[in-house]
């Protein structure tokens, strides 16, 4: 184990370049059960940050309790938000994860602010909350334990199974204020999704975990994103994805294409020249030039192609909740909230859009 920088506000010089510019940094943490990763404890100045106004998110405030995420998914569209210090989008997003040790005690605060209008805040939108640090670090259950109790909805968005271990806490929450929580399950073929999301808990233990939520008495939405072109868009793989996930106890479905942003595109395509070299000129003129989305027509053909069989499988996608910006849920008939300006979102991009800037959802 290896501590240093143990006083506050001071730079280390053995810090990462970009590191060294975070005044509030802590220390720096490699523990021998987190294999080449590396955790830079930072006291965080503030914990809610604003969606800004533009973005296609439905929901109007995020927390995120860690920058960089361990899951390792090749396609993660955050991963440019790591540049803003320094650190490169690849192995160090997955590597060097920031972790906001005083995330709850600072939320704690923003939300005793009498200016504080009870907006819903919503986790899981950029970086995991329950990725494997979270296991460590245990800043989920103080976070749904300060919103439940200043009376703030919130939503929570993982692939972590770790959810797990705070569902009772979850459910507590539920009894006093909106909540909705959501899994992403993308990748029903094992070893593709090993190779695309190597750091994430297999999707059998992702489905046990959204029966373990229904269980807990809780609505659990799946999001079935990315859908990758030509790896995961088979009639085969949606119709054997969506009855899992129905077995499972899912109460809708969200779906969305593969969208590539910025450093992410390079990333995602050394894998795809690594693993599938006969895709790669279809995804280039997929996702040519600056293009994150694929064109229209795919989308339309996606779309023409998913929408039946979630009909099928009865997993439609509720109204959007316009407490959480989530699924509706049974959690809204006890809500007193409204969001003003809450929309519908773009049928094929789900809840999930890619953000104008993401740097300014941390
Ligand atoms: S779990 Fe989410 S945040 Fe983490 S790497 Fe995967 S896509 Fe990114």
């Amino acid at each position: 184990m290896r501590w240093s920088g143990q006083e506050l506000g001071v730079d280390q010089a053995d810090a990462l370049p970009g590191l060294a510019k975070l005044n509030n940094l802590v220390r720096s943490v490699q523990t021998p059960e987190f294999a080449g990763v590396t955790f830079h404890e930072v006291l965080a100045k503030s914990a809610l940050n604003r969606v800004p106004g533009q973005s296609m998110m439905p929901f109007g405030w995020t927390i995120n309790p860690y920058r960089g995420c361990s899951h390792a998914c090749v396609y993660c569209f955050a991963r440019p938000t790591h540049s803003y210090l320094d650190l490169d989008a690849g192995d160090d997003f997955d590597r060097q994860i920031i972790v906001k040790v005083n995330v709850a005690e600072v939320l704690r605060r923003e939300l005793a602010r009498p200016s504080w209008r009870h907006e819903p805040v919503a986790l899981g939108t950029n970086t995991d909350p329950y990725q494997r640090a979270e296991g460590r670090y245990e800043l989920m259950p103080g976070i749904i334990d300060a919103l439940a109790t200043s009376g703030t909805p919130f939503s929570i968005l993982t692939k972590g199974t770790l959810l797990r271990r705070d569902l009772p806490l979850v459910a507590v929450a539920a009894e006093h204020v909106p909540v909705d929580v959501a899994m992403s399950i993308a990748i029903h073929d094992h070893d593709l999704q090993q190779s695309l999301e190597p750091g994430t808990p297999s999707t059998k233990a992702r489905l046990a975990t959204v029966a373990a939520v229904r269980e807990a008495g809780l609505d659990c939405a799946v999001f079935l994103m990315p859908v990758l072109p030509f790896l995961t868009d088979t009639r085969a793989h949606l119709d054997e994805a969506l009855r899992q996930v129905k077995a499972a106890g899912a109460t809708s479905v969200l779906y969305s294409a593969l969208h590539l942003r910025g450093s992410v595109k390079p990333w995602f395509m050394q894998w795809l020249e690594r693993e599938h070299p006969e895709l790669v000129p279809k995804y280039r003129s997929m996702y040519y030039g600056n293009n994150a989305y694929p064109p229209k027509e795919y989308r339309r053909w996606l779309a023409q192609r998913v929408h039946p069989l979630i009909r099928a499988h009865g997993l439609e996608r509720g109204r959007e909740d316009p407490v959480t910006g989530g699924i509706r849920s049974t959690a809204e008939s006890r809500g007193r909230w409204t969001r003003p300006g809450a929309r519908e979102i773009a049928p094929e991009l789900g809840s999930l859009g890619a953000p104008s800037d993401p740097a300014t959802l941390f």
